[in-house]
């Protein structure tokens, strides 16, 4: 399941957060995605888990 911008329309692995979390942190020093928020457009990623399913 994985965790979804919104505006980005994008899908970010669950499995692959912590990777590409410290990716841009020592390549940009950008945290948003620790902080639960795309780091492309800085809006909030909803967790696609939380979804109750349709
Ligand atoms: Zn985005």
């Amino acid at each position: 399941m994985p965790l979804h911008c919104p505006r980005c329309k994008k899908n970010i692995d669950k499995a692959k957060v912590d990777e590409i979390d410290a990716q841009l942190m020592s390549a940009y020093h950008n945290d948003a995605l620790r902080r639960g928020l795309c780091p492309v457009c800085m809006t909030p990623l909803i967790d696609t888990e939380m979804k109750v399913k349709e």
